[in-house]
């Protein structure tokens, strides 16, 4: 056995091996080692192997899923082996014959299926990445959901590879054993960590594919599918080859692999994306994302929708226009969108219940859950029937119209109304579908109550009234007595002939008798013969499903967007959205613009409520190009917020929702940068200031006059001279080369002076009040600049001890004073050193010498933690 699990390991090195051995998956050596400490199962040991003991451990299979989604969560991949004949058969060879196992699938974060395993409301993208030397398109992504058949392809260039990889944020990336290997592309491989999974160059061989291809969708020919480049072919041929070897003899119903047109999406680069929260917060999690914060969506497929535009925002007004047009006929239609959201609450996920089914996963329950489905998607039609629908949602209706009644009809007359999990498990044929099965069933009833009528009898006839007939897995049916009465039944021959003596327990005696091994046999046969009618009936029905897949999935997508539309139009009533104007121009107008995010987080802590804000970034009159607004103010003044609430409302708006603002008008953005925030790259030893020129300079290479950039404090991360020359010349840079419509906060005051210089630079601020020498931020945009940068308030408003607030203050005033030159060296001359100010000072040395008496008479050891809170504020008081 050892020889056969090492020879299955060794063609599945990559994988963690599940090896069946009974009702246990086992693992054997390092992959117990790894499994047990990954599960916090126990490792044991059995047997060894070249004079060493074998470590093992094992999962039980009926809760194998839980186990493998712990793995597939931490990035592991699972081979799952399993016993290819009854191990009977194998004895029938010789006694030493080891059972004949196979892997029958391969378990990977990019190839799962199990409703489990999933999340319901993410795609689950595997990713294939295609190369082929020279050429014009040299490099191609192919990403497939087999859960929901999705398949898509598109062109990349090296620089924009990773974008383009995070825009689809797939759980697995396979690439070709040498492109993985290639020093260029070593740094986008580790910064994707365990999600990069090196496969044979013979799967993305780009000559081989389309026979690949033909094979895989059993087409004689690929005419149907569109022409794809070398580079597309290889990704393609990549992303099915990696399917094929993990389903091994299954195929998912895959749609054919569509062209994603990479300019038709508004462009976002990997770090402005992570920057902005859209999917996830800069710490990993959905709550507090753009995303969570405006998902109103009531079905799992229309929640993966609503994160694939947010995603993949459009550049085409036209396009954006007609999802608007989605949104505003649901938001005049309130009763509608009710009625339409109640019935898409009982709408299963069709898609990702089709491809357990069709991968021979699925159980009864999925056939129910396309059962429902269809079901809803009828009276989504009958609802939606003779409404003025604009063009994308008629669209959706014409695609549901279309789903076949037939099949609906089918598998509502079959399935019973309460379904088990596994089909092995039976019960899941609605009684009056099949005339044989309901007699295969009655005879089993039947005879249930033949044994129930013999109990009655036997105990008549014998006189024991504790006689009983029972049943389990090992003995079938047996009469039982207690030992006491057990006489009755063995006092002569007769009775000896007759009641035939099985096992001798403690207390109890069991027997059986001719006529009940008969009637055993009887029910045996009906359950069994039911059974496998049953299991006849699924296999007709997954057929008629998997045949109708195309038309299955094309109304689950309707769906989708149904949902979507109707969940952005409450989204726009609840929160106060409007309807922007997405067009041609290079306008960028918001009036009254306010942070989604920021905004319900306000109201949830029903703290103040958050000031809207207009931005203006058009070209004025004469212009040709769009606006610079230099945003200064003080820290803690909302300039942050104020930055990304107008990248947020781009990209919301290009994704086809409406946007938190009184109005809005954008001028399409195909491109929108950021440099916010100081996200440390410290991992991969680059500073907090080298991220901020990596990607300045990103921004400043690939800028054009459609995109929006967004720039928050750049320069800080250094000396003061340097910093400013750095903002000082990024934004000559953006506004006479790359002519962007840019948003730019900076607290270098000195950058105000631009505005004299630059015609389209605008310097606006962040109001502040100042009240007997507190600040009060106001959180208003304001024209003009900030005339002082009230840093020391802040420090105060933060604790820092007067003393140091007070020494700042003055530090501040000589250099402002000071013209040029040597203002340090002249305020260490002129100024006493810090400690002296000090005891120059009479209050802060009373105040530091009480507290040193107060502290001096604490004893910790004895106090209460009570009492040290006490002291604590007492201490606290003195200040
Ligand atoms: P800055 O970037 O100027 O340091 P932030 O944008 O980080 O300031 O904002 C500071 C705080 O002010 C945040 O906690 C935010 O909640 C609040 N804030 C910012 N803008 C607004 C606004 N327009 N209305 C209400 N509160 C705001």
């Amino acid at each position: 056995m050892m020889r056969q699990y090492i020879e299955i390991k060794a063609a599945n090195s990559d994988c963690l091996l599940f090896y069946r051995m009974g009702d246990f998956y086992e693992l054997f050596f390092e992959d117990a080692v790894i499994a047990s400490r990954a599960l916090g199962i126990t490792l044991t040991k059995r047997g060894k192997h070249q004079g060493e003991d074998i470590p093992m451990c094992g999962v039980p299979v009926h809760a194998a899923d839980d186990y493998l989604q712990k793995l597939i969560a931490l990035g592991h991949r699972v081979a799952v082996c399993e016993q290819m004949e009854d191990p009977a058969e194998a004895k029938k060879r010789g006694y030493k014959a080891v059972v004949q196992r196979d892997v029958i699938r391969l378990v990977t974060p990019g190839t799962i299926t199990e409703e489990k395993l999933l999340d319901p409301s993410q795609a689950n993208y595997l990713m294939a990445l295609g190369r082929v030397k020279g050429g014009e398109d040299a490099m191609a992504l192919a990403w497939l959901d087999i859960s929901t058949g999705v398949f898509r392809v598109a062109t990349t260039l090296p620089d924009r590879l990773l974008a383009d990889i995070m825009r689809v944020d797939p759980r697995e990336l396979i690439v070709a054993e040498p492109v993985y290997h290639d020093p260029a592309l070593r740094p986008l491989f580790d910064t994707l960590g365990r999600m990069v999974n090196p496969q044979p160059p013979a799967f993305f061989d780009s000559a081989s594919a389309p026979m690949r291809l033909a094979r895989f969708y059993g087409v004689a020919t690929l005419d149907g599918f569109g022409r794809f480049s070398r580079a597309e072919l290889s990704a393609i041929s990549g992303a099915v080859a990696y399917v094929e070897k993990t389903q091994v003899s299954e195929r998912p119903p895959l749609g054919r692999p569509e062209r994603d047109d990479e300019t038709a999406s508004l462009f976002i680069d990997p770090a402005t994306r992570a920057n902005l929260e859209l999917t996830r917060t800069l710490s990993g999690e959905r709550e507090g994302s753009l995303l969570k914060t405006i998902d109103r969506t009531v079905t799992g497929a229309g929640g993966r929708l609503l994160c694939e535009r947010l995603m993949s925002p459009l550049t085409d007004p036209e396009a954006i226009a007609e999802r608007l047009d989605s949104v505003s006929f649901f938001l005049n239609e309130a009763m509608l969108r009710d009625g339409l959201r109640e019935l898409l609450k009982a709408a299963p996920d069709i898609s990702r219940a089709l491809s357990r089914i069709a991968l021979n996963r699925g159980g009864p329950r999925d056939l129910g859950a396309l059962a429902a489905g269809l079901e809803a998607a009828r009276a989504v039609c009958d609802l939606l029937q003779g409404k003025e629908l604009p063009a994308e949602l008629s669209r959706a209706v014409r695609d549901l119209e279309v789903l076949p009644a037939h099949l609906a009809n089918h598998l509502a007359r079959a399935l019973a109304d309460e379904l088990p999990l596994m089909k092995r498990d039976g019960g899941f044929v609605r009684p009056g579908y099949d005339s044989e099965l309901d007699e295969m069933r009655s005879l089993r009833d039947e005879s249930r109550r033949v044994i129930a009528a013999m109990e009655r009898d036997l105990i008549e006839e014998t006189g024991i009234r504790s006689l009983k007939i029972r049943h389990n897995n090992i003995l079938g049916y047996y009469i039982e007595v207690t030992a006491n009465n057990a006489g009755v039944l063995t006092n002569s021959d007769e009775a000896k002939a007759r009641f035939i003596h099985r096992q001798t327990m403690a207390n109890a005696m069991r027997f059986t008798t001719t006529e009940l091994a008969g009637l055993e046999t009887k029910i045996a046969n009906a359950a069994d013969r039911a059974l496998s009618i049953e299991l006849a009936v699924f296999d007709r029905l997954a057929a008629e499903v998997v045949a109708a897949s195309e038309v299955l999935r094309d109304g689950a997508a309707a769906l989708a967007v149904l949902d979507v539309s109707a969940a952005l139009a409450t989204l726009a009533d609840s929160e106060n959205y409007c309807r922007p104007v997405v067009d041609d121009s290079l306008d960028f107008h918001i009036e009254a613009g306010r942070h989604p995010v920021v905004e319900q987080a306000l109201r949830r802590q029903l703290g103040e409520p958050f000031v809207a804000n207009d931005c203006d970034l058009s070209p004025a009159d004469g212009e040709k190009a769009g606006a610079i607004w230099l945003l200064t103010g003080p820290n803690m003044g909302g300039k942050s917020t104020f930055l990304r609430q107008n990248a947020l409302i781009a990209i919301m708006a290009q994704m086809g929702s409406f946007v938190p603002a009184r109005s809005a008008r954008i001028g399409v953005v195909d491109r929108l940068f950021s440099r916010v925030g100081a996200s440390d790259d410290l991992a991969r030893g680059r500073s907090t200031f080298m991220v901020e020129m990596v990607e300045t300079a990103a921004i400043l290479n690939q800028a054009g006059e459609r995109s929006l950039v967004i720039l928050d404090e750049i320069g800080r991360g250094t000396a003061t001279f340097d910093g400013l020359s750095i903002a000082w010349a990024a934004v000559e840079y953006l506004h006479e080369k790359n002519r962007c419509r840019a948003l730019f906060a900076t607290h270098f005051h000195e950058m105000t002076a631009l505005s004299e210089k630059l015609s389209r630079l605008v310097n606006v601020t962040m109001r502040v009040k100042e009240f007997e020498g507190e600040v009060i931020f106001l959180h208003e945009v304001a024209r003009g600049a900030a005339d002082r940068s009230y840093g020391i308030q802040v420090a105060r408003l933060a604790g820092l001890p007067p003393a140091v607030v007070e020494r700042a203050r003055e530090v501040l005033h000589l250099l402002e004073e000071g013209e040029t030159g040597s203002k340090a060296a002249r305020i260490v001359d002129d100024l006493p050193l810090f400690s002296a100010a000090m005891h120059r000072d009479p209050p802060m040395r009373k105040t530091s010498d009480r507290l040193r008496e107060e502290l001096s008479a604490l004893n910790p050891d004895e106090m209460t933690p009570r009492e040290a809170l006490d002291a604590l504020y007492r201490l606290k008081g003195l200040l």
